[in-house]
């Protein structure tokens, strides 16, 4: 199965693709999780995507593209994939499924978590990571057993600096103007399927299954 995630920042779509991605064994590829390695490494990539990250803008269409291009084409997407955080732009859209046709790969759906932005403001303030393991957490929803630590490994949590308020009001605006056009394009493409993301992680999954007949 091949799926595409689309959502707002916070809406839920890493922690569902996760989850997703382990019951269905399926390659899981976030596109912003790969672009903060790469800057924390400084690789050609990070040097390219570090500032437009930090103020919450997209990185440019023909670097995700080639990035995405270069994982079909050495089979590293073979076997199932779930993309999380791209497509982000139409042009990125067209480009993967002119990429998709040519690897003879079909998309089975694009699934969107709908979640409001009063909502999504309140979950990101609260958003606190791992360093280590990337493992999630979020005040007050899902705390730590221990305050500040990570529960798989004891490192001190840290929040995104792209999670501060005045990012994430442009990185809304960005979802807004730039995103949100792919929903047409998909229902155009007859796969778009929309999940309500305002509930538990645990109700949001099963719809999900319901809808992936996983
Ligand atoms: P995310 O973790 O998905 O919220 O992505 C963090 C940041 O990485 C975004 O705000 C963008 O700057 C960049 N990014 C991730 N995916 C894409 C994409 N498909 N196109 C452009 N920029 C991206």
């Amino acid at each position: 199965m091949n799926l595409v995630f689309l959502g707002p920042p916070g809406s839920g779509k890493g922690t569902q693709a996760v989850r997703l991605a382990e019951k269905l064994s399926l390659v899981h590829l976030s596109t912003g999780d790969v672009l903060r390695d790469a800057v924390k490494r400084g690789t050609e990539l990070g040097k390219k995507a570090e500032g437009f990250m930090s103020r919450g803008e997209l990185v440019p269409d023909a670097v995700l593209i080639d990035l995405i291009e270069n994982l079909l084409t050495t089979g590293k997407l073979n076997g199932g994939f779930i993309l999380d955080g791209f497509p982000r732009t139409v042009p990125q859209a067209t480009g993967l499924k002119q990429m998709l046709d040519n690897n003879a790969i079909r998309l089975d759906k694009a699934v969107l978590f709908d979640v409001g932005d009063q909502e999504i403001i309140k979950r990101l303030s609260g958003r606190w990571f791992c360093p280590k393991c990337n493992a999630g957490y979020n005040y007050p929803a899902k705390l730590p057993r221990v305050e500040g630590r990570c529960d798989n490994d004891d490192a001190e949590l840290q929040r995104r600096p792209d999670d501060e308020e005045a990012v994430v009001k442009n990185r809304l605006e960005v979802y807004r103007k730039q995103t949100r056009p792919i929903e047409e394009f998909y229902r155009g493409e007859s796969i778009l399927t929309s999940i309500e993301g305002q509930r538990s992680p645990d109700e949001v999954f099963q719809s999900l299954l319901d809808e992936v007949g996983g």
